[in-house]
């Protein structure tokens, strides 16, 4: 035999190191100065082409796609780890979050479950969210890709076991009842795919209207439930948000929890941020009920700022879960010893066989920084918000559109008095959009009530006061330049 055998592994391992070396010396550069970069910069055109070739048969070696890499991909993310990003609701990732990751995927063990340590670094999470959630013993859960996920997960468990009948044996066609389930207007899209994947279809997922607040109005949900109920429908699960998109509202969990119990139905809740605000004492009032759930799913790569992805479903029950997804196959066999003793323990607890160990970034960071570094954060995050409210009620050019219950504030510019919605819907997404460009700050917008808003949700670990007072600055001095231009422009064509 003659030669080396090939294999993706390097040649020359000094020499990878060397690589290796650079693009951890190149990233902390890069995390450390991001409060100097552009909050967002446009891809530019040239780009279009750079990743318009076809398949690559012939290498063209390590150290030349790096560079690739620092040229055209790195100067070009959405902006979301940047301290004056506000927009959505994104995460930013933590600098061991990310060693963590690259540990994770240099050791890269299969997590559907196994005889080996990272099995046991999963489930000492879960059991840290269970106590941190307030779950009782019996609960559990599973780590997942994120929020849409988890929630999925758990509105399938609802519907396994509240349906009355054998859905994993017998489906959604055997001609039974209709099954229906329940959650505000204001719920996030997930429900909806939830909803059709499972095969309930998104006709079975019923919003029930907000109040002026924008939480769950309960009695038109108990009116709903009933309704339903006198067609022949089967109800079978409520939807509670804890921090709904649009503007942070929170449902009154412990009344729908109380309403589930009374009706037999399940008690899920979207926590997907909002749920973190259980870690601190001070905020945990604004979630209280949530303890009550059936199950609950939230983020970890958004209020707990670990790189993307990591989301996390409890569920009150642990055994409901293995019982909607455990099947048996031979050739995931369970021996007394040896690596597959132990079983496929969290495989048979998803839809996936094959996961990352993404356990590895949520236990490093809260073990090097305690939970206690995390509330506090998460509280100074809202405080954040409630800053900004304060500026823009004190500011005559902006006006607040919905209370601030907790980390999101949506505003508007409007100065003068004068026009219509239309007109300054019109100029606040001309304010936005120029705040986006310049790389000023990235907030995001939404729609209430037919007034565009300008949106920002604070759940940046890198975001300070000064950014907060900054956004404030920003957004009157582009309003007051883009109203004047659009007003000059409608007159000159008046004048016409
Ligand atoms: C972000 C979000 C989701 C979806 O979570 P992903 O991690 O993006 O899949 C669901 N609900 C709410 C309220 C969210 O903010």
């Amino acid at each position: 035999m003659s030669g080396r055998e090939p294999t993706l592994d390097p040649a020359d391992w000094e020499e990878f190191r060397g690589l290796a070396r650079r693009m951890v010396d190149d990233m902390i550069d890069h995390l450390s100065s991001l409060p100097e970069q552009p909050a967002w910069q446009p891809p530019p055109e040239r780009l279009r082409d750079s990743f318009s070739e076809p398949a690559p048969v012939e290498g063209v070696g390590e150290e030349r796609v790096y560079r690739a890499f620092l040229q055209d991909i790195l100067p070009y993310p959405n902006g979301n780890l940047h301290p004056r990003f506000y927009g959505w609701v994104q995460g930013n990732g933590t600098p061991l979050g990310m060693m963590a990751d690259m540990l994770a995927a240099g050791m890269n063990p299969h997590m559907a479950g196994f005889n080996q340590a990272p099995a046991l670094v999963e489930e000492e999470v879960l059991r840290w969210m269970v106590e941190l959630m307030g779950f009782p013993a019996g609960a559990g859960g599973l780590l997942t890709g994120g929020g849409s996920v988890a929630n999925m997960i758990g509105l399938a468990v609802a519907r396994n076991d509240r349906a009355g009948f054998d859905v994993r044996a017998e489906g959604l066609q055997g001609g039974g009842p209709r099954l229906t389930l329940y959650a505000s207007s204001e719920t996030h899209g997930w429900v909806f795919k939830a909803a059709e994947l499972l095969g309930l279809g998104r006709g079975a997922c019923r919003p029930v209207p907000v109040g002026g607040d924008y939480r769950m109005d309960l009695a038109a949900l108990a009116a709903m439930v009933a309704e339903d109920r006198t067609q022949g429908w089967r109800p079978i699960c409520v939807v509670g948000n804890a921090g709904t998109v649009n503007t942070g509202a929170t449902d009154d969990l412990a009344g729908i929890a109380r309403f589930c119990r009374d009706e037999g139905l399940w008690f899920h809740v979207d926590g997907a941020y909002g749920a973190l605000a259980r870690w601190h004492p001070e905020l945990r009032p604004i979630v209280a009920g949530l303890d009550e759930a059936d199950s609950v799913a939230f983020d970890l790569h958004k209020w707990v700022y670990l790189p993307f992805t990591v989301a996390c479903l409890l569920v009150r029950d642990d055994r409901t879960l293995g019982d909607s997804f455990a099947s048996k196959a031979h050739y995931l066999a369970t021996m007394e010893r040896g690596v597959s003793a132990g079983g496929m323990r969290f495989a048979d607890k998803s839809i996936e066989l094959t996961r990352e160990f993404k356990a590895l970034k949520v236990w490093m960071n809260l073990k090097a920084y305690g939970v206690g570094a995390f509330a506090e954060l998460i509280r100074r995050n809202v405080e954040q918000a409630r800053y900004l409210a304060e500026l823009v009620d004190r500011e005559p050019a902006l006006e607040r559109l919905a209370p601030v219950p907790l980390n999101i504030v949506c505003f508007r510019y409007r100065s003068g008095g004068e026009g219509q919605d239309d007109r300054w819907n019109r100029v606040n997404e001309e304010v936005l959009l120029r705040l986006q460009e310049s790389g000023a700050a990235v907030p995001s917008s939404t729609n209430l009530g037919g007034r565009f808003a300008i949106r920002c949700c604070f759940v940046n670990h890198r975001t300070r006061m000064a950014d907060v007072e900054r956004l404030v600055e920003a957004v009157v001095a582009t309003g007051e330049a883009v109203a004047a231009e659009l007003g000059a422009r409608r007159a000159s064509a008046a004048g016409n």
